[in-house]
């Protein structure tokens, strides 16, 4: 007779999630691995405003007004928040299938396959769902062993499926993709507005100063804002054109990855479906309509268990994981194939103004034998024989 001592040990799903993403605060921040670029992004903005309240606003708010420096501290404020909350969210990664939703696909589409005789190529997996009347391919991603949804892309950097995929930015460091799309437009719009307006300011204060002191001895007395002057020069071009790319592809009710590839550029014959062929109501959709949950619930309670006996008889001395399917990695309700009884069956309408999440079969989700309420450590004794 032996006690054995099973452990129960708390894990968030976020830890044990596949990608290349990392995570701190306990999974509620979000990012892509590669960093640098974020930095420099954080280091620009925030060196050039410090100069601009250093050097400039002090004249500025007394020979002009104080409204000057109050209103950048405002813009500067947006900005920031806009790009950490682009930067530290959940693009809208697409869980991969468990291991039982992967196989179930798998023999789906060999059943639909038949037979391919060796050496022949199998065909591409491929499903037709129509949406507003356009038929749209859905493409199989071998990674993550789903059938993508319309728009979804799979992110060679992240190494995820992001639904709505636009591009990964290293420069916000993370993707942008349905969740994080109209953070990312306002922080472009907003940074263009703080690039123009320090960059205004910086040749009114220079002019200004110019007139009491003369040019060479302003340069001398503040020597950040030829610094400045710079950086806003440069980024002026490239923030400013990206700013204007993403309003038309708002207004068109697309995606940058959609753009590139041309996926309604009509070669096809396919129109773009989720355009409502009116630019306000496609920029209300992109920038007024509903936020969408988080499908990774990366939070989540996991509970694995350890085994260790109490009791002299330590012949199960070894400490194992349990087998308990612990890995999942979707909430009940987290989309993860699209329907696939389309277009003759079902017929879903994921049309612009009324895109519905896609829903898996019910009966292809394993059953979930972890409850996130449940309390551990939990100590269990058994009786071992
Ligand atoms: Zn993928
Ligand atoms: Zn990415």
């Amino acid at each position: 007779m032996s006690a054995v001592m099973i452990t129960r040990k708390v894990t968030r799903k976020w830890e044990k999630l596949p990608g290349k993403n990392t995570f701190c605060c306990d999974g509620r921040v979000m990012m892509a691995r590669q960093k640098g670029v974020f930095y420099l992004t954080l280091f620009l903005i925030i060196g050039t405003c410090s100069l601009f309240f250093a050097f400039e606003c002090p004249y500025l708010a007394v020979h002009l007004s104080p409204a000057i420096p109050v209103f950048a501290v405002l813009l500067f404020v947006f900005v920031m928040a806009m790009l950490l909350r682009t930067s530290f969210s959940d693009p809208g990664v697409l869980p991969r299938a468990l291991p039982e939703e992967a196989n179930f696909i798998e023999m789906e589409i060999e059943a639909a396959n038949g037979n391919v005789l060796a050496g022949q190529r199998p065909p591409p997996r491929i499903k037709n769902v129509q949406i507003n009347n356009q038929i749209v391919k859905l493409k199989y991603c071998y990674t993550c062993k789903i059938f993508r949804p319309p728009r979804a892309s799979h992110c060679s950097i992240c190494d995820n499926c992001v639904d709505r995929f636009d591009h990964h930015c290293p420069w916000v460091g993370n993707c942008v993709g349905k969740r994080n799309y109209r953070y990312f437009y306002l922080f472009t719009l907003s940074l263009s507005l703080l690039t123009i307006y320090i960059f205004a300011f910086d040749i009114v204060h220079v002019v200004l100063r110019s007139v009491d002191s003369g040019f060479v001895n302003t340069i001398k007395e503040t020597p950040g804002t030829v610094l400045e002057v710079l950086v806003c020069f440069f980024t002026l071009w490239s923030v400013v054109g990206l700013t204007g790319f993403h309003t038309y592809l708002i207004s068109l009710n697309q995606t940058t990855n959609e753009d590139i590839k041309g996926s309604w550029s009509g070669k096809n014959r396919v129109q773009n479906p989720y355009s409502h062929k009116n630019i306000i109501e496609n920029c209300c959709e992109v920038l007024c309509g509903p936020t969408y949950p988080s499908v990774l619930d990366r939070r989540g309670v996991m509970l694995e268990d350890s085994t260790s006996p109490t009791s002299s008889d330590a012949s199960a001395a070894s400490t194992h994981k349990s087998s308990n399917p612990v890995s999942q990695t979707t909430k009940s309700s987290a989309p993860l194939i699209p329907n696939e009884h389309t277009p003759d069956e079902a017929k879903p309408s994921i049309g612009a103004g009324t895109q519905k999440s896609t829903s898996s079969p019910k009966e292809e989700k394993p059953p979930s034998p972890t409850s996130p309420n449940a309390v551990a450590p939990a100590v269990i004794k058994e009786s071992a024989h």
